[in-house]
C-alpha cells in the first residue's frame, strides 16, 4: 500500500475517507479549515517559486491539469492518491559520476573497411577497400553467396537447440556483385586461399501473407477500415533517467515529435522475461506454469503471444532481438519450435553470432564482423517497414547487446536511433504508426545499485509513446487519457492492454472510449492506457510487488526521538530562511512536532547511498501557525523537498506583508 503525503489544504479538504487516517487534533483542524475555507483562497509555494492559487471549491482534477507542470518540480515523479513516487534528478550528485562516456567500449574490427555493400536487392564488392585487405583490385577474390534457412523438418523437437535449427544452401560463386533472392544471406570472399572477409545479410523481402495453420496464400485484408501499424522497440536495461542521460538526442527528437513519456512506469519483475511476460501476453511470469509453458522444458508455442491477435486481424507479424545468445525467450529457455511471427531473425542471429560474432563484451558478443548488432537490427527494421510500408505491421524488437550489461553505453547509440527516427520519419512511415519505444527495467548492477536513486531507477524503465498525427485528432479522449496516464502508476500490463486496443482502432474511438470509462475496471490489473488510470491506484491493485513497488509508503517516527526533533527543527530553519528580509515578522520557534514521518520507497539495503525524506508537520511560536514540509537529509545536510504548506488560517496574523507568499508564513510583530 502506497502512502501519500497531504501537501495542501486543497487536498485534506478533499479526502472526507482519508480523514480516518489523520490524527484528531488535525481533524480539528480540517472543519476548521473547511467552515472557514470554503470561499478562501490557499496559496502554496513550490520550489519553482512558481505560486498555486488553489480554491477549495475547485476539483482537484483540474487543478492536476492546469496548475501542476510534474516535469520541472523535481520533489516528486508522480503524485497520485494512491501513489508518489519520489522526485529523481537525471544528474543527482550520487548519480553524476557515474555518467561517463563509455571510454571502455570497442569498435567493432574495421569497422570503416565494409568490403561487401549492399542495397534492398544486390551485394556487390567495394573495389576501393579492396587493398585495405591486401588484395589487388584485379586479383580474382571470389565470394560465395550462401542462402540459409530455418527448416520446417526437426530432427528433434526435444532438443535444446530446436530453435536454432538451420539449412544452409549451396555456395553461388560471383567475382563482382550478385541479385540477392533470399531472406538470409553469407557471403564469405576468398583471395589467395584466404578467407579476407565474411559477413551476414539479412533481407526483409515481401512475404506471402498466410493465416493460421493454413498453407494457403492469403491476400491480405485491406479492408477499409482504419488501422495503425504497430511498432515495439525495446532498449534492454535503461531507466527513464538513464535514458535522458545516455541518450538526449534521442529524447529531443522524440519530445519535438509530442511523444508521451510515462513518468511512473514501474517494472513488475527482475529482468527481462517476467517484464516482457506481462507485456505481450498479459500474465504475470508465475502463471505461465498454468497456462501456456508447463515446465522450463517447453517451447512457446502455446502461449497466445499479442502478435497472433494482430495476425488474426490481418497484420504481418515480426519478432526481432539483437541477440541469439540472450534471446528473451531462448536465454536458459527452448524458444520457439514453429516459427511466431511472419517475420523472425533468431534462425540468422544465431548463425551469425555463432560464425562471426565477435567483440565479446561481458555477456554479448556486440559486433557481427565489422558491424554493431544493434544496428543490424535498427536497420532490419527501417527495411522491413519500407517493405511493408502499404501492408499492416505488427512489430516486437528489442536491443540487447549494447545496453544490457553497462550503464553507459546506450550513449553509442544516441545518433542512430536518432537517425532512425528521422528516416522512418522522412519516409511518412510514421504518418500510419504507433511507435513505442521502452525498456523493461533499469540496469540492475554495478555501483550505481548502491545508491538510492539507482535503486529506484532500476524499477522505473523508461517509455515513450509516439503516435501519428492523426491519433489526437481522431481519438481524441485516448489521446487525452494516455497523456494523463504518462502521470499515473502504470505496468507492463498496462502496456499489454493498450497494444491490445490497437487491433482494431474501434475500441478506442470518443464514443467506445465514452462506453468503457463507464465499466468496473479500475481494479483490473491490466488496463489500457486510453483509459483514464484510476488515481487510487496502488501498487497493490497494479499488482507490483513490494519489492519493486517505487510509491512512498509512511513510516511515522516518534515525535520524541531525536531524528523527529531535527528534522522539525530544520523546517522552522527553512520558514525563517523564506522570512529573514522581512524585519516585520517574527522569526518563528518550535512549540511542537507534531508529525514526523519517514517516506520510504521500497527497503533500502544497508549503507545505501542517498537522500533520505521525511514529512513533517511542526506548530510554530508565535502564532500558533501549522506547517507541513518534505525534507530530504542527505548525511548532515537537510534540504527543503517542495512545498510548504499551512495547514490553518492565518486570519490577520500576516497583515503587516502584502506579498502573498509571505502571508502564509508571518507572524507581524
Ligand atoms: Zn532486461
Amino acid at each position: 500500500m502506497c502512502f501519500f503525503p497531504f501537501s495542501s489544504m486543497a487536498q485534506l479538504v478533499k479526502g472526507s475517507t482519508r480523514l480516518r487516517s489523520i490524527p484528531v487534533r488535525f481533524r480539528y483542524l480540517f472543519l476548521l479549515a473547511t467552515i472557514f475555507g470554503s470561499s478562501f483562497l490557499l496559496i502554496s509555494i513550490t520550489n519553482r517559486t512558481e505560486i498555486l492559487l488553489v480554491n477549495n471549491d475547485q476539483p482537484l482534477n483540474s487543478l492536476d491539469l492546469h496548475h501542476y507542470d510534474l516535469e520541472h518540480d523535481t520533489s516528486f515523479t508522480i503524485k497520485t492518491e494512491g501513489c508518489t513516487i519520489p522526485g529523481l534528478i537525471a544528474l543527482d550528485e550520487t548519480i553524476k559520476l557515474f555518467n561517463h562516456p563509455p571510454k571502455d567500449l570497442k569498435n567493432c574490427p574495421n569497422a570503416n573497411y565494409t568490403l561487401l555493400q549492399h542495397n534492398e536487392s544486390h551485394i556487390w564488392v567495394d573495389t576501393e577497400i579492396l587493398q585495405y585487405y591486401n588484395v589487388p583490385k584485379d586479383g580474382n577474390m571470389s565470394c560465395c553467396y550462401k542462402p540459409f534457412y530455418r527448416p520446417k523438418s526437426i530432427v528433434n523437437v526435444f532438443s535444446e537447440h530446436v530453435d536454432d535449427r538451420v539449412q544452409y544452401e549451396d555456395c553461388v560463386e560471383f567475382f563482382s556483385y550478385i541479385e540477392v533472392e533470399h531472406e538470409f544471406v553469407r557471403v564469405s570472399c576468398d583471395y589467395d586461399q584466404k578467407t579476407v572477409y565474411e559477413q551476414y545479410f539479412l533481407f526483409p523481402s515481401k512475404k506471402p501473407f498466410h493465416t493460421f495453420g493454413e498453407n494457403k496464400v492469403r491476400i491480405q485484408p485491406q479492408n477499409d477500415t482504419p488501422y495503425y501499424n504497430v511498432i515495439v522497440m525495446g532498449i534492454d536495461a535503461i531507466s527513464r533517467l538513464n535514458f535522458h542521460r545516455t541518450m538526449p538526442k534521442t529524447l529531443e527528437y522524440l519530445k519535438k515529435k509530442g511523444a508521451i513519456e510515462l513518468l511512473g512506469y514501474n517494472k513488475v519483475g527482475d529482468n527481462t522475461f517476467p517484464n516482457l511476460t506481462p507485456m505481450l501476453l498479459g500474465i504475470k511470469e508465475t502463471d505461465l506454469k498454468r497456462t501456456c509453458w508447463p515446465h522450463d522444458s517447453a517451447s512457446f508455442d502455446n502461449c497466445p503471444f499479442i502478435w497472433q491477435w494482430f495476425k488474426e486481424a490481418g497484420f504481418y507479424t515480426a519478432l526481432g532481438e539483437d541477440s541469439a545468445k540472450l534471446g528473451t525467450f531462448n536465454f536458459a529457455k527452448y524458444g520457439f519450435i514453429k516459427t511466431p511471427t511472419d517475420y523472425y531473425i533468431r534462425t540468422f542471429l544465431h548463425e551469425a553470432e555463432v560464425n562471426v560474432g565477435n567483440t565479446k563484451d561481458f555477456n554479448s558478443y556486440i559486433c557481427m564482423g565489422n558491424k554493431y548488432f544493434y544496428k543490424v537490427l535498427l536497420d532490419y527494421i527501417e527495411d522491413l517497414t519500407s517493405t511493408l510500408r502499404y501492408s499492416k505491421l505488427f512489430g516486437f524488437f528489442w536491443e540487447v547487446s549494447m545496453s544490457h550489461d553497462y550503464l553507459t553505453y546506450p550513449m553509442a547509440m544516441d545518433d542512430s536511433y536518432k537517425n532512425f527516427f528521422e528516416r522512418l520519419d522522412s519516409s511518412n512511415y510514421l504518418d500510419n504508426t504507433v511507435l513505442v519505444l521502452l525498456s523493461d527495467h533499469g540496469i540492475r548492477w554495478g555501483a550505481i545499485r548502491l545508491t538510492k536513486q539507482g535503486r529506484l531507477e532500476e524499477r522505473l524503465p523508461f517509455v515513450h509513446m509516439l503516435l501519428p498525427p492523426s491519433f489526437q485528432e481522431n481519438y481524441n479522449l485516448a489521446y487525452n487519457n494516455l497523456k494523463q496516464n504518462s502521470k499515473r502508476l502504470t505496468t507492463p500490463f498496462d502496456m499489454y492492454a493498450t497494444l491490445s486496443d490497437l487491433i482494431n482502432l474501434e475500441e478506442i474511438n470518443n464514443e467506445k472510449i465514452k462506453q468503457r470509462t463507464n465499466s468496473s475496471y479500475t481494479l483490473n490489473r491490466s488496463i489500457s492506457l486510453f483509459l483514464p488510470i484510476p488515481k487510487n491506484r496502488t501498487c497493490k491493485t497494479a499488482d507490483i510487488d513490494d519489492h519493486w513497488c517505487t510509491c512512498h509508503k509512511g513510516i511515522k517516527l516518534s515525535t520524541k526521538s531525536l531524528e523527529a526533533r531535527d528534522a522539525a527543527e530544520q523546517l522552522v530553519r527553512h520558514l525563517n530562511k523564506y522570512l529573514e528580509e522581512y524585519p516585520h515578522c517574527a522569526v518563528l520557534s518550535l512549540a511542537e512536532v507534531l508529525e514526523v514521518t519517514e517516506m520510504m520507497a521500497g527497503q533500502p539495503r544497508k549503507d545505501e547511498v542517498g537522500w533520505r525524506e521525511f514529512m513533517v508537520v511542526v506548530r510554530t511560536a508565535p502564532g500558533d501557525g501549522v506547517f507541513e514540509g518534505t525534507l530530504r537529509r542527505r548525511g548532515d545536510q537537510w534540504d527543503l523537498a517542495g512545498t510548504i504548506s499551512r495547514l490553518n488560517l492565518y486570519g490577520d496574523q500576516s497583515r503587516c506583508v502584502h506579498h502573498y507568499q509571505l502571508k502564509l508564513y508571518c507572524y507581524c510583530r
